[in-house]
């Protein structure tokens, strides 16, 4: 993968960035998809933040290398602490981390979202955290795909700001991609679905209370899917 050629996965978070909006990459690393963005021509500002040093040099060396300085400003800073009113920022993507750590950068940073207009998000793990994180700030599903690439499977949520209310059902699988219940997504739940009663099983044999309910929650969980699937 480089800027000229992402990934399917960052491929598509791509394809949700509207033309000549100001978009922040939080988590940038290589800052590939940033650049990959004003290479296409669809935006000619961004901010790429990364909070880890490493990464954040390695996006320095990306955007300078390919020339791009004046269109990508590179903060080393946590979450959207990199970001501030004056920059005007339209959309806002946070990919390649877990549910549980975006909805955090999110509510962290939520004083920086009121002008913010799009949430492009790519959890590699819980995406339920993202969509319970939704809910309770008013942001919306706007759209939702799920992909594999390279034996692994990935979500990706559009949102906007808006009410929804979600069902048990639709804050685990997603309102989009249970209606869809494309191949991939089907693979993703069956999966799941051996993995919960592989842990039911082991369960089973043991006692005490704190058990019951690991395994109470886990049949719920089962029962939820089974109806989808
Ligand atoms: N977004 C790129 C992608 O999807 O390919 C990079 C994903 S990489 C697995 C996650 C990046 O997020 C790492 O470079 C990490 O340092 C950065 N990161 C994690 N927590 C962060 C935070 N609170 N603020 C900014 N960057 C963060």
């Amino acid at each position: 993968m480089n800027a000229k050629k992402l990934s399917e996965r960052l491929r598509t978070v791509a394809s949700f960035v509207e033309e000549n909006t100001i978009l922040a990459d939080i988590g940038s690393d290589h800052a590939y998809l940033p650049c990959f963005l004003v290479h296409e021509g669809v935006i000619t500002k961004a901010i790429a933040g990364e909070v880890v040093k490493g990464p954040f040099e390695s996006a320095q060396k990306q955007v300078m290398s390919e020339g791009l300085q004046e269109n990508i400003d590179v903060r080393f800073g946590n979450g959207l602490a990199v970001i501030s009113e004056e920059d005007n920022v339209q959309t806002i993507t946070i990919a390649g981390m877990g549910g549980p750590l975006i909805a955090s950068i999110l509510e962290t940073g939520k004083e920086k979202l009121t002008k913010v207009e799009t949430l492009i998000l790519q959890p590699n793990i819980h995406a339920k955290a993202i969509r319970e994180w939704a809910i309770q700030e008013h942001w919306k599903i706007e759209n939702e795909v799920i992909l594999e690439e390279h034996d692994k499977i990935y979500e990706i949520l559009v949102l906007k700001k808006g009410m929804m209310s979600l069902s048990e059902k639709e804050l685990l699988v997603g309102p989009v991609l249970g209606e869809e219940k494309s191949p991939v997504f089907q693979k993703k739940w069956n999966t799941e679905l051996n993995e919960w009663q592989r842990i039911v099983n082991e369960l089973n044999k043991l006692e005490g209370t704190e058990v019951q309910q690991k395994k109470e929650e886990l049949e719920n969980k089962i029962a939820l899917v089974k109806e989808i699937l």
